[in-house]
């Protein structure tokens, strides 16, 4: 059997259609036959090396839907035909005091599914199955992609800051992530502020469950409200002190996504009203599947635009642009 995948070749070049030959399935492994794949911009990241790990062929995608078409020898959790997805996380020890809490995403031994492995823009995708979720039935196969990895990243991130309902939360960055970020807030009930640098975005931001949107293009960073929870999922030095003012006693900046340069925030703005600042990778397996049965429970669905695998390096160009509305997703 070989996989039929779309790959970069090199760094940064466009993606172009490649073939391989997985290895035989292992005990623990299921094989999925790929119906969706999102594109998170951590693929393009990737594509581009910007984290120098990268090797190439690169085959990204991490935002999987499929099929599960072959299940290995000691796979129990798992039938033929479940439909799962798999996300930024491909495997862990499953034995480390992390893993045991089900903070896998902790595990100093996490593997991802796309840093030496090939990823879900592909007919097939061989995964240890411990890594693949049956999505409930209320998740459509082009939201679960989005979810598996955005999702779970904004989701955690902003439950591991603190929060609950009934608080101010802010969101800056209105994209693949960003989005939501914004549907879940709203959705378990708080008053959302969204900062974006789209007219667009700031117009639509009510749309998606949002009470105040800011242009930081056009207006100050400020807030009618104190923030209890803030999220960046922008991967870009921002004006940090002004954003942490935004903050109330007590209030959290969570990082999602990290500026490429060291970001430089007062302490004295920290101290003032005992704010902090932290940051989130992923989530792990327990907080994987809350965050599917919240999303199935309070209707969280990614708003996506579809295109047909082999137009990904078009979907690619749109997210490089930041013309998506959101999360651009891939049918094999
Ligand atoms: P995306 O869809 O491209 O969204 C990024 C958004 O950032 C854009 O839509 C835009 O929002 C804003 N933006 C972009 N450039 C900007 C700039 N120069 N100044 C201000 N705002 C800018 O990307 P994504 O898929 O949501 O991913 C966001 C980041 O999170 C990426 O760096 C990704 O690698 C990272 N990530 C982290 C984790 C984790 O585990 N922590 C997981 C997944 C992804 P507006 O148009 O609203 O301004
Ligand atoms: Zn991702």
């Amino acid at each position: 059997m070989a996989c039929n995948v779309m790959s970069a070749q090199t760094r940064g070049a466009t993606l172009t259609p490649w073939t391989y030959q997985p290895g035989p399935l292992g005990a623990d492994d299921v094989r999925v036959k790929v119906v969706t794949c999102g594109i998170c911009h951590s693929d393009i990241h990737m594509i581009d090396n910007d984290w120098h790990i990268s090797t190439y062929p690169l085959v990204p995608g991490h935002e999987v839907v499929g099929l599960v078409e072959e299940i290995g020898a000691s796979v129990r959790h798992l039938l033929v035909g479940d439909r799962v997805g798999i996300g930024w996380q491909r495997g862990a020890c499953l034995q480390c005091p992390d893993c045991l809490r089900g903070d896998e995403n902790l595990c100093p031994e996490n593997r991802a599914t796309i840093v030496g492995a090939h990823g879900g823009f592909a007919d097939y995708l061989d995964v240890d199955s411990r890594f693949a979720f049956k999505l409930p039935d209320g998740v459509s196969s082009v939201s679960g992609g989005p979810l598996l990895c955005g999702g779970v990243t904004v989701y955690s991130a902003l439950r591991h800051a603190g929060m609950t309902s009934g608080q101010n939360v802010g969101v800056i960055g209105v994209g693949g992530l960003g989005h939501m970020a914004v549907l879940f807030a709203a959705k378990l009930g708080n008053r959302v502020t969204v900062f974006t640098t789209s007219d667009d975005k700031a117009e639509f931001a009510a749309r998606l469950g949002a009470h105040e949107a800011v242009n930081t293009r056009t207006g100050e960073i400020a807030c009618s409200r104190p923030l209890d929870v803030l999220i960046n999922t922008v991967a870009a030095p921002l004006d940090w002190e002004a954003y942490i003012k935004t903050l109330g006693s007590d209030g959290t900046l969570t990082f999602v996504g990290i500026p490429d340069e060291p970001a430089s925030i007062p302490l004295i703005w920290l101290m003032a009203r005992r704010r902090r600042v932290t940051a989130s990778p992923i989530g792990g397996r327990a907080i994987m599947e809350e965050m599917l049965r919240t999303a199935d429970n309070f209707g969280v669905e990614p708003i996506v635009e579809v295109f047909p695998m082999a137009r990904a390096n078009d979907a690619i160009q749109k997210v490089r642009d930041n013309t998506i509305r959101y999360r651009a997703v891939l049918e094999a």
